[in-house]
């Protein structure tokens, strides 16, 4: 039998804390809580956990600064941030800072455990793509530490936005479509109903990191109405 996986809630609200507990005890993990940043940074740190809940309004250390200091110290780590701040603003600053996704209270326990599924079902997946990717004579990319280069200059990415070009990379010859990317990316189910906003922010932040011009991708290219193409050779 499997182990149990383990979850670490850092939640201050004792009612959604108590709430997020109970039901992820009830789908069969093993679940650790904090009530406050500091606590939760240290646990997040020193838990070995499968995947941590961390709310981003936290007394003491906030759930942002937890995030980045945990990402520093494993980037492979997964994280799913909650918060009760919609703004598009607050959505790219948790996942510039590395969170595998994101979710705004109020939240349904549904939509919740679907997620902490998904992300948990991603991180274990082993994804047998390539580790170097060479884009044109500029760009080397090398997935395994999250980094690249563009002519001189060294280039840093996240979990996912690496995730994202291995996909496109091994998929080179067709478009991928945003559906796509959540189902093998993010591991969400096929059928789930969500938002894919969450892929053009991404594909946006990735321009801006490999393209000389992001107005006018050569690489990171759009397909009208079917998605996005990596060229690997333009
Ligand atoms: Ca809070």
């Amino acid at each position: 039998m499997n182990r149990k996986l383990r979850i670490l809630v850092v939640e201050d609200e004792a009612a959604i804390r108590t709430g997020l507990v109970d039901v992820l005890v009830f789908h069969g993990y093993e679940v650790d809580w904090a009530e406050d940043g500091s606590s939760g940074l240290n646990k997040a740190l020193n838990g070995g956990f499968d995947l941590i809940l961390l709310d981003v309004m936290l007394p003491g250390v906030d759930g942002f600064k937890i995030c980045n200091q945990v990402r520093a110290a494993d980037r492979d780590q997964p994280i799913i941030m909650l918060t009760a701040r919609t703004s598009d603003e607050d959505i790219i600053q948790g996942l510039s800072l590395g969170a595998d996704d994101y979710v705004a209270k109020p939240f349904s326990v549904a939509q919740l455990v679907l997620r902490v599924q998904a992300v948990l079902r991603r991180a274990r997946a082993t994804l047998a793509l390539d580790k170097r990717i060479q884009l044109g004579d500029e760009l080397e990319l090398d997935a395994a530490n999250l980094c690249g280069r563009r002519g001189e200059e060294v280039l840093a990415f996240t979990r996912r936005e690496m995730d994202i070009l291995q996909y496109l990379h091994a998929n080179a010859e067709r478009p991928v479509s945003r559906d796509e990317l959540l189902h093998k990316v993010w591991g969400y189910a096929r059928d789930a109903d969500l938002e894919t906003r969450t892929v053009d922010i991404h594909i946006a932040k990735l321009r801006r990191k490999i393209e000389a011009d992001p107005g006018t991708p050569r690489y990171l290219t759009t397909v009208r109405g079917a998605g996005y193409r990596l060229l690997t050779d333009s």
